[in-house]
């Protein structure tokens, strides 16, 4: 799930290496759940019964948390899902739906939050449904590589915005845009901590990153132009012009030996 600030400078916690086992442990429950709805999305499938698949390994399986249900807490409209499921023109924060079936060619993208003994993982991936045309193969490829262009500057000494530069830039060389207002986050013991990590801007600015720190690095990209519109179920994210959008994220450590990707697994 994304965030939604534009300060890039405030500090985030520090883990020590028992948080970070924490964290490990977490991640391991929220992979379990991406790689299950990796494996059950088809054309027929409901949103909806992805929805289900997480709630079940989270909580009936595991004893954790959905970190999206009912989030955030006191809000009037909070998130009524265990995962987010976003289809084609969606960028981020669909909401599950048995009147959502999925068609071949769809672009879906599902994000995933789980909170285990009070530390958060936060993950999500994009795939198509059966046969994707070139456009959209070729935005989801472009997709996971900036993700693995933006996770490669989390290094001690670099700063938030190599992140968000890394992202923008691999993503504008082949043609797409990004969002200007959703993008990572800080996380750890709470699902949104500081700094705000957007999809975009110039290198060097913002806070020096050191190791112990976490973040949700999250690359959205856009077919068509950057901007963005809310439904008003209060929650779906879609481009204006309606192109296609495509959202990958892993939760990442900063440590002496590069970037440690504690939600990684073998898509
Ligand atoms: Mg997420
Ligand atoms: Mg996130």
């Amino acid at each position: 799930m994304g965030y939604s600030t534009r300060r890039l400078d405030r500090k985030p916690t520090i883990k020590s290496e028992l948080d970070l086992q924490r964290m490990r442990d977490a991640a391991k429950i929220n992979v379990e759940v991406l790689q299950t709805i990796w494996e059950a999305i088809k054309p027929g499938v409901t949103t909806w019964e992805l929805d289900q698949i997480a709630y079940d390994i989270i909580v009936n399986k595991y004893g954790a948390v959905p970190a999206f249900l009912n989030y955030p807490p006191g809000s009037r409209h909070p998130f009524p899902a265990t995962i987010t499921a976003s289809i084609n023109e969606e960028l981020v924060h669909g909401i599950p739906s048995k009147k959502r079936v999925l068609k071949d060619g769809d672009l879906i993208s599902i994000d995933c939050g789980t909170i285990y003994k009070g530390y958060v993982a936060d993950s999500a991936f994009s795939k198509g449904v059966g046969q994707l045309d070139e456009e959209a193969s070729n935005l989801l490829r472009v997709t996971n590589e900036s993700l693995d262009r933006a996770i490669e500057q989390a290094l001690p000494g670099n700063r938030v915005s190599d992140i968000s530069h890394a992202t923008q830039k691999h993503a504008e060389k082949h043609g797409f845009n990004v969002p200007r207002q959703y993008g990572g986050h800080g996380v750890g013991k709470k699902m949104h901590e500081e700094p705000h990590i957007p999809n975009w801007g110039k290198p060097g600015k913002g806070l020096r990153l050191r190791p112990g720190m976490t973040f949700a690095i999250e690359p959205m990209l856009m077919a068509g132009t950057h901007e963005t519109e809310v439904l008003k179920d209060h929650w779906t994210v879609v481009s204006k012009d309606r192109a296609l959008n495509a959202h990958t994220e892993h939760t990442v450590a900063v440590t002496d030996n590069g970037p440690e990707i504690l939600t990684l697994w073998d898509q």
